[in-house]
């Protein structure tokens, strides 16, 4: 276990009682102290009390039972090597970079702990300080930085993947074990691959409301989601469009620099967050829809990544538009779908719409909205599947295991198909299904709406 140099195990410095420890002499950080000083309030630490309650809903400390992958437990090492009594070693890499930033710990917390202000930019700064061999690999840096948050990229990649599904061989490679021969992350990538439908159409950059306009809304695409499902996008247009908003696509939008930041380049993330805000405040839009958990969480958050910036009041201007789609439907008041689908459904909250944006009702109520269908309670539906972001490709072992729980849990309701708002989970348990040889579908919410109004509804794995 990673220690502190001060044992703070029974008491905190700020604890009235407790003896006052003889100062120790600080250590060598292993990080950039001052940048993460600029970055991380220090009360932020103080707010935790040591309670303890946030570690039965955190997925790793229910793995493997360490304290030093709970909550608790890392926000201790963390405000230790903050203090200068302990190094950030390589010991204390492993159990900071074994988060998901899920974030259950901070719904799970009485105290209001913000634990994703510490980790993330304690994340960043770790990997500006890593040494080659505890650095990402090159070529999932390559993959992280420079191919995930471009869309066109992820488009131009994926053609010649969408054809080798469409003749079968990468099916037949796969069953013959020839895919073992690409590297790790490769063949992460290729098991993790959706159905690639044909090649979609460019949406147009204005679609018009259907009845009497209610409001005018921007879509936010995505990039790996739009990629990856693009089907999903248009249903989200025509469900806006269905409920009677005039729906713009604005061309200047980026991505949202989730992918970026949460692989420590912090930079080129915000450089990315100006952009989407210049973008989507060139006009007067009501709200600024997202449809995939992660990328919401992060553009909600530009206000606090921009706060030492010249850009933050229009940071919090653009950040008050942003609405997950099923928070915007819910709001504005849903046209009822007409179209029954005879479905049992379960549904899986993505961690960065529950835990993140405190969204778990809507996307059950508009569900709930579609004749026929009926909703199967998850057990176990606020805990991880795994996916968290680029975590299935950094931290396989861990990714697994969560996956094996999730599905475990979701084939024990009995559902026909489970319903999830965020690619990676979509993409996640996709992959759980295939390996398995399960029947179960799975689809983003808005897919089965667009159903019900009588759409397509991308299908999703
Ligand atoms: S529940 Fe909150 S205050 Fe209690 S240990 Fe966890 S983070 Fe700290
Ligand atoms: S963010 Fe998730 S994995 Fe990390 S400490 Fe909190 S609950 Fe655990």
């Amino acid at each position: 276990m990673a220690t502190a140099t001060t044992d703070e195990t029974t008491h905190s410095p700020g604890d009235a009682a407790a003896p006052t420890p003889a100062p120790a002499a600080p250590v060598e950080p292993g990080i950039d102290l001052a940048w993460l000083a600029e970055r991380i309030e220090y009360r932020r630490f103080q707010d935790c009390v040591h309670c303890g309650l946030c570690t039965a809903s955190c997925p790793t400390y229910i793995e493997t039972g360490n304290e030093n992958d709970s909550p608790r437990g890392r926000i201790y090492l963390m405000r230790a090597v903050t203090d200068g009594r302990l190094r950030m070693s390589d010991e204390v890499r492993t159990h900071l970079n074994l988060c998901l930033d899920c974030r259950a710990c901070e719904t799970a917390c009485p105290s209001g702990v913000q634990y994703g202000r510490l980790i993330e930019p304690f994340k960043v700064a770790m990997e500006q300080s890593a040494s080659p061999g505890q650095k990402t690999g090159p070529l999932q840096r390559l993959i992280l930085r420079h191919l995930f948050p471009y869309r066109r990229r992820v488009k131009l990649a994926l053609a010649p993947a969408r054809v080798l599904q469409r003749l079968g061989v990468l099916d037949l490679g796969e069953s013959l074990g020839l895919t073992k021969l690409l590297p790790t992350t490769l063949r992460r990538m290729q098991a993790m691959l959706p159905t690639l439908g044909e090649s979609p159409r460019k949406l147009p950059s204005v679609l018009p409301p259907i009845g009497p306009r209610r409001a005018k809304v921007a879509l936010f695409l995505g990039c790996v989601s739009d990629a990856m499902y693009p089907e999903t996008n248009a249903a989200t247009a025509r469900v806006l469009q269905q409920n009677g908003c005039e729906v713009v696509i604005p061309p200047g939008q980026a991505c949202c620099g989730a992918i970026h930041y949460h692989s420590g380049v912090e930079g080129p993330a915000l450089a990315l967050a100006r952009q989407n805000i210049e973008t989507f405040l060139g006009d007067d839009f009501d709200a600024v829809i997202v449809n995939a958990a992660g990328c919401g969480a992060m553009l909600k958050d530009y206000t606090h990544l921009l706060h030492n910036t010249e850009t933050r009041a229009s940071a919090e201007r653009f950040v008050a538009k942003v609405k997950d789609v099923s928070e915007f439907l819910v709001a504005l008041g849903p046209v009822p779908p007409t179209h029954p689908l005879p479905l049992k459904v379960t549904y899986h909250d993505a961690c960065h719409l529950c835990h993140a944006q405190g969204i778990r009702s809507q996307p059950r109520q508009l569900l709930e909205m579609i004749p026929g269908l009926e909703l199967l309670p998850l057990e176990e539906s606020e805990i991880c599947c795994g996916a968290a972001g680029t975590y299935n490709l950094t931290q396989p072992e861990m990714s697994e295991r969560l996956g094996r729980r999730k599905m475990d849990r979701i084939e024990a309701t009995g559902a026909d198909l489970v319903a999830t708002g965020n690619v990676g989970c979509l993409l996640q348990i996709a992959r759980k299904i295939k390996e398995r040889g399960s029947k179960i579908e799975i689809a983003h919410p808005i897919d089965l709406l667009d159903r019900a109004y009588g759409g397509t509804g991308a299908k999703g794995a």
